[in-house]
Parts: C-alpha cells; sequence; structure tokens
C-alpha cells in the first residue's frame, strides 16, 4: 500500500526538536472507491471545490482502459491514445488537483451512520460522501477448462498477453466491440483467431465489425460456442458447437481470450446499496444512491452507455452532487 502524496517535504525549523510525524490520516471530506475515469474525474472535480479527498485505488489502478489499445473515442486526442496511457494521465492530473490517492483495495464499508465507512485490510477510513467508482469485471464462460487453464492460455486481456501468443491459432469469444477489438489486436501475434459467436448477428458496432471483417486473418464461427477447452500443461485445442446444427469441431489453438463482457464490482455494498437485478446500483436521484452520503459514478451503474467518456461525465456529475451535498450537509 502506498500513498501518492507519501514522502511531502516537512519544514521543520532548525532549532526545534524532531518532530514525531502525523498519524496516518483517515478522516477526509469525501472518499472516491475506485480509480478508472469516473473515480479519477470525480477526484479532479472534488479537489478543485476544495473538498479533502481520497481515492483508494485498488490494487490495480486505472480500471478496464489499462486493458485496452487505441483509444480514438475519447476527445482531446487528435490521434487517440493508448488506455494505458490516458490513465496514467489522467492519475497525475487527479494527484496534480490534490487528491490523495492511496493505491489499496477496499474490504469493507459500513454506510449505516455518519461519518461513512471505509475499510481497508489496515486502515478504517471516514469521509462524509463517498462515490462509488468500482466499475465492473469481464464475464467468464463457466468452461471447466477455462479455470484449469486461467494464465496457461486462458486470458482475458489481449493487452496484456496477445505478445505470448506468437504465430498460434487463438479462439476470441464474443460477439460485441470487446470481441472485435481484442480479435483485430490479436492478429498482430497470432497466424489465425477463431472468431466465435453464439448467435447469427454481431452485437459490435458496425465500424468495428467492418474492422474485423476486413482482416483477412478473422475467421468467423456465427451460432456457435466454445463446449470445452482442452490441454496438457496449457490449452491445445478447443470443442466449438454450432447450435443450429449441433456439429462440433476440434480446433488446435494455442489460447483462449474471452471477450463477452462484464459484471458491475459492487459485492462490497450489498446489503448496502440498492442494486438492480444484475448488480447494478440504482441511482435514486441524478448520481445519489438510497444512501445520503453515497454516490455513484460510472460503469458500476450505467450498463447502457459503457464508455470512457461517460464515465468521465458521470464522475463529474457526482463530485458536483457530492459537493451540493456537503455545502446543505455541513
Ligand atoms: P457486450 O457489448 O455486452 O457484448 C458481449 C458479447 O458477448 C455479446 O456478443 C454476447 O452475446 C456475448 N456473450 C455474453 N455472455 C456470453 C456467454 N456466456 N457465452 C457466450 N457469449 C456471451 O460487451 P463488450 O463487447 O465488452 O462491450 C461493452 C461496452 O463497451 C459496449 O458498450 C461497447 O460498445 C463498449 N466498448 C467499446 C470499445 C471501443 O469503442 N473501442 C471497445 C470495447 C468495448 P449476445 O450478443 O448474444 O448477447
Amino acid at each position: 500500500m502506498m500513498a501518492d502524496n507519501a514522502g511531502a517535504t516537512l519544514l521543520e525549523k532548525k532549532d526545534e526538536p524532531p518532530k514525531t510525524p502525523d498519524k496516518k490520516k483517515t478522516k477526509y471530506d469525501v472518499i472516491i472507491i475506485g480509480a478508472g475515469p469516473a473515480g479519477y474525474t470525480a477526484g479532479i472535480y472534488c479537489s478543485r471545490a476544495r473538498h479533502d479527498t481520497l481515492i483508494l485505488s485498488g490494487i490495480l489502478p486505472g480500471g478496464q482502459l489499462v486493458n485496452t489499445t487505441d483509444v480514438e473515442n475519447y476527445p482531446g486526442f487528435e490521434n487517440g491514445i493508448m488506455g494505458p496511457d490516458l490513465m496514467i494521465t489522467m492519475r497525475n492530473q487527479t494527484k496534480r488537483m490534490g487528491t490523495t490517492i492511496v493505491d489499496d483495495e477496499v474490504v469493507n464499508v459500513d454506510f449505516r451512520n455518519q461519518p461513512l465507512k471505509v475499510l481497508t485490510a489496515s486502515e478504517e477510513y471516514e469521509a462524509k460522501a463517498v462515490i462509488i467508482a468500482t466499475g465492473a469485471t469481464p464475464k467468464k464462460l463457466g468452461l471447466e477448462g477455462e479455470t484449469t487453464f486461467a494464465g496457461k492460455g486462458v486470458s482475458y486481456c489481449a493487452t496484456c498477453d496477445g505478445p505470448f501468443f506468437r504465430n498460434l491459432e487463438l479462439v476470441v469469444a464474443g460477439g460485441g466491440d470487446s470481441a472485435m477489438e481484442e480479435a483485430t489486436f490479436l492478429t498482430k501475434f497470432a497466424s489465425v483467431i477463431h472468431l466465435v459467436h453464439r448467435r447469427g448477428e454481431l452485437r459490435a458496432s458496425k465500424v468495428m465489425q467492418e474492422r474485423a471483417f476486413d482482416n483477412s486473418k478473422i475467421k468467423f464461427h456465427l451460432n456457435s460456442e466454445v463446449e470445452e477447452i482442452k490441454g496438457n500443461e496449457k490449452v491445445q485445442q478447443v470443442v466449438l458447437k454450432n447450435n443450429k446444427t449441433n456439429e462440433k469441431e476440434t480446433v488446435d489453438v494455442g489460447g483462449v481470450f474471452v471477450a463477452i463482457g462484464h459484471d458491475p464490482n459492487t459485492k462490497l455494498f450489498v446489503n448496502q446499496i440498492e442494486m438492480d437485478d444484475q448488480g447494478y446500483i440504482v441511482l435514486k436521484n441524478r448520481t445519489e444512491t438510497n444512501i445520503p452520503g453515497v454516490f455513484a459514478a460510472g460503469d458500476v451503474h450505467d450498463h447502457r452507455y459503457r464508455q470512457a467518456v461517460t464515465a468521465a461525465g458521470y464522475g463529474c456529475m457526482a463530485a458536483i452532487d457530492v459537493d451540493k451535498y456537503l455545502t446543505e450537509n455541513k
């Protein structure tokens, strides 16, 4: 665990005895849980509104864009930007505005009373307002081989793992923008991509579909499912099943990339915050949750738009709502 603002220079008079270091600060006006576009934007706005703000970023800050290559649809970057670079830029901007960022994972919350409590394994933090910006996590196919070969050929992140799969045939499962993006990216390394989608029509946007269709290395298996992932030490084969004809096909592959969507990261808030049947946080009024002082921003409540720019927009909205709440509840 490391606070980014740790090590700030203390100016002490020469003649005074050395000061005992301040106890670790645990009380803030606002705590933001999560450090994707929503969390960082909320941090920027809260700090600029002069609220003492802490972001608890989790162990792997940056959210889903850390696993993305080119981002062409985030305004302000004429030639696009790599996902990880965008997130580092956002983090540095947030720190410059005065937000404290601690790379630690929240293990529990207690929103029953004010002050609101947010707990990591080693600290108990308190705040008058909390913004939940924990995002969403990739979904799994639910196959036995997926668990057996996790890290041995099964991956959820083409950007992270693609270079390990040079000159191999690979499967990409899914029919959305993520699957098209991952498949297209993986053609840089793989010899053939088998794109396996359970329906006859892709869900992806037309431009992403066209990019994938135009790539001669991508072979489409529509109305098909990955039925089995087989191997020894690592993935060697998949069994694909056509769900219209029930025909099965065994294909030799070196890896399986799963790109079938996401689940909201809301387990922490079960029984404390109202959620819908898919686990997304329900907003009551603008970015307010059912608990006064607790707000939500980004993919943790938004299953419609799910874009970096909309998450950032929600982060801004939540921070403005927090500012109003803190002003009215001094
Ligand atoms: P998504 O749009 O929800 O698509 C998920 C895909 O996986 C769907 O085709 C779905 O099939 C399939 N699927 C779901 N569960 C499955 C299962 N158990 N077995 C087999 N297939 C399964 O998710 P996404 O592609 O991750 O995209 C999420 C959001 O992010 C979207 O709004 C997207 O536009 C955006 N995004 C944008 C970019 C970009 O612009 N660069 C890149 C990535 C994502 P069905 O179609 O049959 O439901």
